[in-house]
């Protein structure tokens, strides 16, 4: 199959170490080797996130969403409410999967072409006495709008609140200082910026916020934090997980701690500079203001006269994969993601590919 340079906001491109770790030999997931494997896995995690004994690592075999949905059913006490802090479209699936859950909800809408206004959401948190936990996506993949976790995690301080925040499009692409956040749950996954396959995600949980978690009476069996994280302690996981994804995982996360992670969000940083020199040099408009602009996506208009499936497709014929808008911007925009293994080759090849499509 041809190779193709993915633009999209995982699966990314990853590296051929792991891609040989997928081909790791059959192994059962109760042998000790695997336990080994997965604790083994946990414990990088925190390293290469600069994590020390205040976290612990649970994982979920799924895609981000799987590891997004256990957070959410596992932190609100029965009888309370989810603050949802909405900016975009992975926020509103946060939102969503409290209603599937019949979980209370405050869903906090901003124009999602800005991020939050953190007075907005002290007014809702000051006057709700019934919301236990603040949700925030931290990079809102949608629109590439990189939100103020920090200073929503102030208020979480201040007011005595869980703070839940999704940062499956961030880990790794962007800065993240857990004790400034004080976040008590922190989502990821592995296709992303980790730069492994799809299959694996997992929740860093605040050491402090699981007597909390314990005592709510579970919403699910198999998405149940507290149980899980019991059984993978002891290299003892509950069900089967994506045993060759987890091989996989586990080397891109040497690969990662060998990179180091500043190193990483500042090749992809850097990467954002050149593909953004490249856009505006092609007369292509942002759809937020770039002082909003996270390290790895960029959402930009179509011109006029430029649908997006021609795009795409031109593309693509190129060897490129771009992404498209969701929802009401499907028509509008297109996304270019500098997420995995792509380099300031493959940017000026993409770049030059995108004038030559755009000229005619
Ligand atoms: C990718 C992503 C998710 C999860 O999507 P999956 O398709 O389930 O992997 C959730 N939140 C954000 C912000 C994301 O970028």
């Amino acid at each position: 199959m041809k190779r193709y340079i993915l633009l999209n906001p995982g699966p990314v491109n990853i590296k051929e170490k792991v891609r040989r770790a997928l081909l790791a030999p059959d192994m059962c997931h109760r042998e000790p080797e695997f336990g080994r494997l997965m604790t083994g896995c946990a414990k990088k995690l925190l390293r290469a996130f600069g994590l020390s004994a205040d976290y612990e690592t649970v994982f979920f075999t799924g895609s981000g969403t799987a590891a997004l949905e256990a957070a959410v059913i596992s932190s609100v006490p029965r009888g309370r409410k989810l603050l949802v802090v909405n900016n975009g479209i992975y926020a509103e699936r946060i939102a969503e999967i409290a209603r599937r859950h019949g979980i209370g909800l405050v869903n906090l809408r901003f124009d999602p072409a800005k991020t939050p206004d953190i007075y907005a959401v002290e007014e809702k948190i000051r006057k709700n006495k019934d919301i236990a936990v603040v949700a925030m996506v931290h990079h809102e993949t949608s629109t590439g709008i990189l939100n103020p976790i920090y200073g929503i995690g102030r208020l979480c301080r201040k007011y005595k609140k869980l703070y839940l925040l999704d940062s499956i499009s961030a880990l790794g692409g962007e800065e993240l200082d857990f004790r400034r956040t004080g976040a008590g749950l922190c989502v990821g996954t592995a296709n992303k910026c980790i730069e492994s396959t799809p299959g694996v995600s997992f929740v860093l949980v605040k050491k402090t916020a699981l007597p909390g978690l314990k005592k709510i009476r579970p919403r699910s069996l198999y998405f149940d934090i507290p149980s899980n994280l019991e059984g993978q302690r002891k290299g003892e996981p509950l069900f089967t997980p994506a045993v060759q994804a987890f091989y996989a995982f586990d080397a891109a996360l040497d690969e990662l701690i060998k990179e180091g992670t500043g190193n990483r969000i500042k090749r992809y940083r850097d990467l954002a500079i050149l593909l953004r020199r490249g856009f505006e040099d092609a007369g292509l408009e942002y759809l937020v203001n770039p002082a909003y602009h996270s390290n790895t996506i960029t959402a930009l208009r179509l011109p006029k006269g430029v649908t997006y499936d021609r795009l795409h497709n031109a593309l693509k014929a190129k060897g490129f994969v771009i992404y498209a808008g969701q929802a009401k911007l499907k028509k509008a925009i297109f996304r270019i993601a500098n997420m995995g293994q792509i380099n300031a080759g493959d940017a000026r090849e993409l770049l030059a590919a995108l004038k030559a499509v755009l000229r005619k």
